[in-house]
């Protein structure tokens, strides 16, 4: 039999359920993977508890009261709160920090039957596109340990290249879960902002923050989906009143008829994204690489090729518009750092985590306690959004990002009119070096201009591998649904994925 490290969600799933392994032979699998901490992937491990709750699964298993995914392993972003384990969300101000509760995404795949192994660096609250800005240090690339995994869910990216853990949870609020997926070779999907609820996840930036799963496989995915989304109406006021789905019931619907009205799937390119002329299917054969500020030479072969290959599994591709791409950036970050500097003001030193040992005043232990306690880039985007949001800039900053985000939502919806995904890069580039961008945070931002339109309109989006760039480094390509249109993105995904083995490539380290 493979190694139990080797297999994804479904197969683990089938084996215990048909008790050809243990929960406790799974978990002890997977926590002795964990040793040494490879890749400076986890925060918080705690085998007891871990193997305590296999125990528990293998009680269920046997008397036939077991979930959906009893016994699955799983690893959360440490921006989920959880009882059994520490939360500190990346920063130092929350070291230690424990709490009462479950985040809602973690009570759900308990509920269904995982198993967690504990939580996964990240970038400090969820800021960053290399996991270089975590408090406890960066983490490498298992395809090679010289560049970064991407950010913010670098940890949960990494943990699953690395065979770490078959799953793992992580958010998305500018492309957290894409753009870390793409780099580290595996799949991950961000549903429809207000699929999944937001209730015990550390905020970030409120109005665009949404978790989910990452794993080496569409199909994964689904199945992880299927368990964390549904309503949680009276904890989370931005919670959808969508009941929850079964988000693999389409996976196997070729693309020839997984289009509206049972017709080809109508992918939409981008044309602001490329270069090249020509008229549709014909366009793909000369593409280029886009205009150099989207810089993505090492990338686009792999991405066409992929697009090649679902017309050829029977979609078709339509030229669509999506304006002024790099109008994305400023908006972002304009909207992002105002509600950071919002919801960032819990952290005083009265409620949670670090105090600073002395202060003159309650003046001076706020001040003291948050210089000491974030980090530098959640401080310039604390000091970013606070002047966007003050007197006098608020207008020409704030205002103006909310009616371009507006205008970049509408964008989207014109060109569903025309198709029923969009598909284009996830990144720029391949995972660059560990150290590269990180004197630089706006070459940093830049390279998230093919991840934050989605989020700014609040669609489902993924990524998944489509092979390997410069260096032998993963490439993803990026899809984009309309509003809860996961199970269309995971049935696009899971048709690539049975016709080319690009996920099922493993990371060199990962052995
Ligand atoms: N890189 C983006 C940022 O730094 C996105 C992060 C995220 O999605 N959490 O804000």
């Amino acid at each position: 039999m493979t190694e139990l490290h080797h297999l994804g969600v479904a197969e683990l799933a089938a084996l215990l359920q048909t008790k050809q392994v243990s929960a406790v032979e799974v978990a002890t699998r997977f926590l002795a993977r964990t040793g040494g901490n490879p890749h400076n992937a986890f925060l918080d491990i705690d085998s007891e508890v871990t193997l305590a709750q296999a125990r528990a699964s293998d009680a269920k298993l046997a008397a036939g009261t077991d979930g959906p995914l009893e016994g699955v392993p799983v690893a959360h972003k440490d921006v989920f709160v959880t009882k059994d384990f520490c939360t500190t969300a990346g920063s130092k101000i929350l070291t230690g920090y424990r709490s009462p509760f479950d985040a809602t995404v973690v009570a759900r795949l308990r509920q269904a039957g995982m198993v967690t192994l504990g939580k996964l660096n990240c970038d400090e609250f969820a800021m960053g596109s290399a996991n270089e800005n975590s408090a406890f240090g960066p983490v490498s690339n298992p395809w090679n340990t010289a560049h970064v995994p991407g950010g913010s869910s670098g940890g949960s990216a990494a943990a699953v290249a690395a065979r770490l853990t078959p799953a793992a949870t992580g958010t998305d609020t500018g492309g957290s879960i894409r753009q870390p997926a793409a780099f580290c070779g595996i799949t991950g999907i961000k549903p429809t902002y207000g699929r999944a609820s937001r209730y015990g996840m550390v905020a970030y930036a409120s109005s665009l923050d949404q978790a989910g799963p990452m794993a080496r496989s569409a199909e994964d995915c689904a199945l992880l989906l299927s368990a964390m989304c549904g309503p949680d109406l009276d904890r989370d006021s931005t919670s959808l009143d969508v009941a929850a789905e079964d988000f693999s019931r389409n996976l196997l619907r070729p693309l020839a008829r997984a289009g509206k009205d049972g017709g080809p799937l109508t992918i939409g390119i981008p044309q602001q994204w490329w270069g090249g002329s020509g008229e549709e299917t014909a366009w793909l054969e000369g593409m280029t690489p886009a205009p150099s500020h989207l810089q993505q030479r090492e990338t686009w072969p792999s991405i066409n090729a992929a697009l090649k290959a679902l017309v050829a599994l029977g979609a078709k591709v339509v030229r669509v518009d999506l304006d002024k791409p790099e109008l994305a950036i400023p908006v972002y970050y304009i909207v992002a750092c105002a509600e950071a500097s919002s919801n960032l003001s819990r952290f005083d030193g009265v409620k949670f985590g670090h105090r600073a040992a002395d202060f003159a005043d309650l003046t001076d232990m706020y001040k003291k306690t948050r210089a000491e306690g974030f980090g530098q880039e959640v401080k310039r985007r604390i000091m970013t959004g606070a002047y966007v949001l003050s007197h006098g800039y608020y207008d020409a900053y704030y205002l103006q990002a909310q009616k371009i985000r507006r205008m970049i939502a509408d964008d989207f919806q014109s060109a569903f009119a025309s198709c029923d995904v969009i598909a284009g890069p996830v990144a720029p580039t391949t995972a660059w070096k560990l150290g590269d961008k990180a004197d630089d945070p706006v070459a940093s931002y830049l390279a998230d201009i093919f991840t934050l339109p989605a989020s700014l309109a609040g669609l489902p989006c993924m990524s998944l591998p489509v092979g390997l760039g410069e260096g032998g480094m993963p490439v993803g390509l990026q899809l984009i649904g309309n509003y809860l249109q996961e199970a269309k993105l995971l049935n696009v995904a899971h048709q690539f994925q049975l016709a080319t083995d690009h996920h099922k490539q493993q990371a060199g380290a990962a052995a």
